[in-house]
């Protein structure tokens, strides 16, 4: 079964905009740590085969039996970025996925959260980690290069 779940439960003002990412989910007051910011929404797709689930990068398992396809528009948390170093986590509570503030943000801070090991792997290990903590890596790695010479 399908069913779209488009309520986003929005409980503190976020807005999708540029990040070094593409786009990214923008905090646009603050959010104190430890409360929740927005529902991840969708399709949720219940007792749904795994030859009919569709094959996108926004597929969220829920339980044995229900995923949610949070790949429409109207999923504004969909926008939020994987980071390695994160300010937000996802939180899984009675069949609804909420992202929840790892710590305290700021207004106009970007929204991240650490989207799993196995995504992580899969889709992102191949084409280089674009979060903050990688980049910072990877200047500190150009350094040690520089000075090496
Ligand atoms: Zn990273």
């Amino acid at each position: 079964m399908i069913e779209a779940r488009k309520e986003t439960n929005m409980q503190y003002r976020v807005r999708a905009g540029r990040s070094s990412a593409g786009l990214g989910l923008f905090a646009e007051e603050a959010i104190p740590k430890g409360k929740r910011i927005i529902e991840y929404v969708g399709n949720i797709l219940t007792d749904v085969s795994d030859e009919d689930t569709p094959n996108n990068l926004y597929i969220f398992n829920i339980s044995k039996h229900v995923d949610i396809d949070g790949s429409p528009r109207w999923n504004i948390a969909r926008y939020a970025n994987h980071s390695c170093r994160p300010n937000a986590e996802s939180e899984i509570k009675k069949g609804h996925v909420w992202l929840v503030a790892k710590r305290n943000i700021a207004p106009g801070e970007e929204i991240c959260y650490d989207y799993g090991k196995e995504y992580w792997n899969e889709y992102i290990k191949p084409k280089g980690c674009r979060c903050v903590k990688c980049e910072e890596k990877r200047e500190k790695q150009k350094e040690k290069e520089k000075t090496g010479e």
